[in-house]
């Protein structure tokens, strides 16, 4: 028996154990979590120290088996893994086991109204005060940011300092009376995102991550890790309850939430999501028409190197550095060529939407989530832009000198 084979017999052995659709959330969460398979590639006692191949092999008993998969978002995406790297022990022990067990739920808050694309331009205020830093600022786009207990934040802790050195991060408590979540609705029809305002916060010292004024290097690490978990290397199969004490899905039943949406509705494109659109031609009777089938063909392709590729980054092979990047960059062609192509298949009836529309709703999901892929996580532009400069060794952009004290650059004023 081969080690793959071997995982998912035990996989399928644990799963049969333990899988029970009458326990909570929260129960359940906290089986995989004793199990180590919250995220089974991390090393123990998070994880199994398991490789990507041997997850998948336990995603897809989960999904076979119809189990609730394990708490997502940006918890489990991006902030275990930047913790794990840059923070202490003490920090480690007190975050981590309540993100892997699905109890705190986590936000970014690192995108301003000032600052996307230029994140370290960002101008959210962190002063020192005692044991605890005092925090005034704007974040905008935060997902998940109503149902958070905490935020990833980068603030500015220093001014004076060049506007990549006076940034540090923090492990920010987000129910408390100085933070203001305000929804923003998307044309989805959702409010997965937000406006968060922060007057007079407060953060204890204890929670910086990394070092005072050391943020940009810890908020890269970040970054690395979103734009590989969004091009696909992420850590799922994540079930669609959300982490965390706000939402309140703890206390409900797990098998209820098997076959619903997450916040971010169904809009991922997978090779499941290729068979269908190749059903749907079928079914349509459009597979004979040669654009149509050429762009199914096109799209079958890339989302098959898409895997080879993430299969290559997480057997550690990857070379360039820029494979994250590249597979961002990938993901977003992948979407936009699946809207465009079932927009074709359905023609007019693709502006039909609702329980009584022909597709059940996916093709006009991914239509108006289809732009997002190529903005978060940093714009395509972005992601060739690093891989111009730090891969390919291209000039960077013209701009002021990086050692310019941040206060003496251009910028609106702060709040
Ligand atoms: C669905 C969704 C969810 C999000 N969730 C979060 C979240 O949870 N937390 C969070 O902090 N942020 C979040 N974001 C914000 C996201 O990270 C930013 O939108 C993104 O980084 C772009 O920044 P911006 O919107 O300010 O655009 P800008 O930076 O203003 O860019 C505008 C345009 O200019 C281009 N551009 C900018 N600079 C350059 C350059 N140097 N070279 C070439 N082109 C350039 C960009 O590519 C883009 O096309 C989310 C965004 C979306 C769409």
């Amino acid at each position: 028996m081969t080690t793959i084979e071997k995982t998912r017999a035990d996989a399928e052995q644990w799963l049969d154990d333990n899988w029970d659709p009458d326990l909570t959330v929260a129960e359940w969460w906290q089986r995989l979590a004793d199990g180590g398979l919250c995220n089974p590639t991390l090393a123990e006692p998070w994880g199994r120290g398991w490789s990507a191949q041997q997850a998948a092999q336990f995603g897809a008993a989960m999904a076979q088996r119809g189990a609730l998969g394990t708490p997502g978002g940006i918890g489990m995406m991006l902030a275990v893994p930047t913790i794990l790297s840059h923070g202490s022990t003490e920090l480690i022990e007190r975050f981590v086991p309540k993100i892997l067990n699905g109890q705190e739920g986590w936000c970014q808050l690192f995108s301003e109204p000032g600052a996307g694309s230029d994140l370290a331009g960002l101008q959210t205020k962190a002063e020192r005060d005692g044991d605890e830093w005092v925090v005034n600022g704007q974040k905008v786009w935060t997902s998940g940011g109503q149902w958070a207990d905490y935020g990833i934040l980068v603030a500015r802790s220093n001014p004076d300092l060049p506007k990549h050195q006076g940034i540090t991060y923090f492990a920010f408590p987000m129910r408390q009376p100085g933070v203001e979540v305000r929804p923003l609705r998307e044309m989805t029809g959702r409010a997965m995102f937000n406006e968060v305002f922060l007057t007079d916060a407060r953060v204890p010292h204890d929670n910086v991550i990394g070092d005072v004024n050391g943020g940009w290097k810890v908020a890269n690490t970040t970054l690395m890790f979103e734009r590989a978990g969004i091009g696909g290397a992420g850590a799922g199969p994540f079930g669609a309850a959300i982490a965390g004490t706000i939402a309140g899905h703890l206390d409900q039943p797990a098998a209820s939430y098997v076959r619903s949406q997450g916040p971010m509705g169904g809009a991922g494109v997978g090779s499941g999501r290729v068979r269908q659109l190749i059903d749907l031609a079928r079914e349509r009777g459009k597979l004979s028409e040669a654009p149509i089938r050429q762009d199914l063909a096109r799209l079958y392709s890339l989302v098959e190197i898409t895997g080879w590729h993430m299969g290559r980054m997480r057997a550690g092979s990857a070379s360039t550095g820029g494979e994250g990047n590249m597979a961002k960059i990938r993901n977003s062609q992948v979407t936009a060529l699946a809207r465009d192509v079932g927009n074709a298949i359905l023609g007019m009836h693709a502006t039909i939407t609702g329980p009584d529309s022909m597709t059940g709703g996916d093709i006009q999901e991914l239509t108006v989530f289809s732009p997002a892929p190529s903005i978060y996580g940093g714009t395509d532009q972005v992601q060739r832009n690093i891989i111009g400069e730090r891969v390919l060794g291209l000039p960077k952009e013209p701009g002021p000198a990086r050692d310019t004290p941040f206060k003496e650059l251009l910028h609106n004023p702060m709040r």
